[in-house]
């Protein structure tokens, strides 16, 4: 049996739901939605039907809709992108005009939308991060600024090239930021592994007990890597796998190390920033700077849009028209990503989702104590966490559980995306929902940890 045949497509009997931000008046799955999900099977890889199978229709503000008069509670925005809410008025407003001005695609040509976007981005980053580079999605963007990277490494020295990143990490599923990932199964499929690249241990203090920075050196020692050699440093804010973040000292004792060896610091805030973790930038709980930052995800709040955001002297290591792509600047992703920083800034939604996320993690941390024996750790801040479970008392990821856990959440009305990582419940709702949504929610997953483990 694989675990994703834990979202069984045979529709079940389940309790009907009918509260304000509920409701369940199918079986589960609906079974009017079974040849829907049939034929995408049919016709997509088998990569793509790892989700709980509820076929969405709508989504809007933290709502998730089927065809059938179903309604969930959204705990996944989509894979953390609808910060702003799904289908925020004020981007859908933004994208509207701008179709309505007949310019949906320019190439790298000039247009004032990617302006306002480039400035705005700038504007919003440290200030020794000048310039942008607008592409379409994370792993394009982690591609590009380990490209950067290599190439301004290069250019001091033909031995500057070595990149660390973390076990772990998770960039995206393209071959450069697979082989910086630090998931090994994911890369069973490359041959030949950039010897250039090695994994550190992530100082989550769970998973990774010693959070030293001292682990950091030993282990370039180990790997007899000489820090001269070293062009850049690659790490996620938090990682995503387990909404995990480092302590702010070992994140400060890492970008001294990057600057006593000139070594471009990358933080990949693809999932981590515009609110996500109760702060603009998520690297600013560590009280650092950047020298490069990818981003994506939650900064349209829905279309395909990412950037790199750099210092110029990393962002100019290419000539004109050596570091392009077909969608740079596309009007109307760019028109979404300006208006949903707008619609983030105009509203506090960042100061929102600090306040939320503090109900998020004391609810969360109250069912921790209640179900100590199978919730190893609840990890991240603001509005991301990870629940992550373990076998019966046991320091020991279980996936079988997470998945069970999961599953009658969506038949209680409460989506969240299939578990990542170790065997992590990762819950990361619109930054928009209201502390009394957030306790619904909590009480939903409470009966369905009672539930699962019965
Ligand atoms: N970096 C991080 C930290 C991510 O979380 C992700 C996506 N989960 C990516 C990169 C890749 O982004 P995309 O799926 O848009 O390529």
């Amino acid at each position: 049996m694989s675990l994703f045949d834990i979202f069984t497509l045979e529709p079940q009997d389940v309790p009907r739901v009918e509260t304000e931000n509920r409701r369940i008046v199918t079986k589960i799955p609906v079974p009017e939605s079974i040849d829907i999900l049939n034929e995408l099977r049919k016709y997509e890889p088998i990569s793509m039907s790892g989700q709980p199978p509820v076929v969405w229709d709508k989504a809007e503000g933290v709502y998730v809709y089927d065809a059938y008069g179903n309604k969930w509670l959204d705990w996944s925005s989509g894979v953390l992108v609808a910060n702003a809410g799904h289908s925020n008025p004020e981007i859908v407003e933004a994208v509207r005009k701008q179709l309505d001005k007949k310019l949906m695609h320019n190439y790298c040509f000039p247009n004032t939308v990617r302006l306002n976007l480039a400035k705005k981005l700038v504007e919003i980053t440290p200030e020794k991060l000048d310039k942008v580079f607008i592409l379409t999605t994370g792993s394009e963007a982690v591609e590009a600024a380990l490209k950067m990277s290599r190439k301004w490494g290069k250019n001091i020295s033909d031995t500057k090239k070595i990149i660390i990143s973390f076990e772990g990490a998770f960039h995206g599923r393209t071959l450069g930021a697979q082989m910086i990932g630090g998931i090994p199964a994911l890369k069973e499929w490359i041959p030949n592994l950039d010897p250039d690249i090695y994994q550190i241990p992530f100082p989550d203090g769970y998973w990774t007990e010693n959070t030293d920075f001292s682990l950091f050196e030993e282990k370039l020692k180990e790997f007899n890597v000489n820090s001269n050699d070293v062009c850049a440093v690659i790490v996620e804010s938090y990682q995503g796998g387990g909404a995990s973040f480092a302590p702010a000292e070992y994140m400060q004792n890492l970008r001294n190390w990057c600057d006593k060896n000139n070594v471009v610091l990358i933080f990949d805030e693809v999932q981590a920033s515009f609110g996500r973790s109760g702060k603009l930038f998520s690297y600013e709980h560590y009280n650092v700077e950047p020298d490069v930052v990818t981003l994506g995800k939650g900064i349209s709040s829905g279309l395909p849009v990412s950037a790199v955001v750099g210092k110029s002297e990393i962002m100019n290591v290419f000539p004109q028209n050596a570091m392009t792509s077909t969608h740079t600047g596309n009007p109307i992703t760019n028109a979404a990503a300006v208006a949903n920083i707008e619609f983030i800034l105009n509203n506090n939604i960042v100061e929102q989702a600090a306040a939320t996320g503090e109900i998020l993690h004391s609810g969360l941390n109250e069912l921790k104590n209640k179900y100590n024996d199978i919730i190893g750790t609840v990890q991240g801040k603001g509005m991301v966490a990870g629940v992550h479970i373990v076998k019966k008392g046991k320091k020991e990821p279980d996936k079988e559980l997470a998945f069970k856990i999961v599953r009658k959440c969506y038949e209680k009305g409460l989506l969240m995306f299939a578990p990542v990582g170790k065997a992590t419940i990762k819950i990361s709702p619109p930054l928009i929902t209201t502390e009394e949504q957030i306790k619904e929610g909590i009480s939903v997953l409470d009966e369905a940890i009672a539930e699962s483990i019965k």
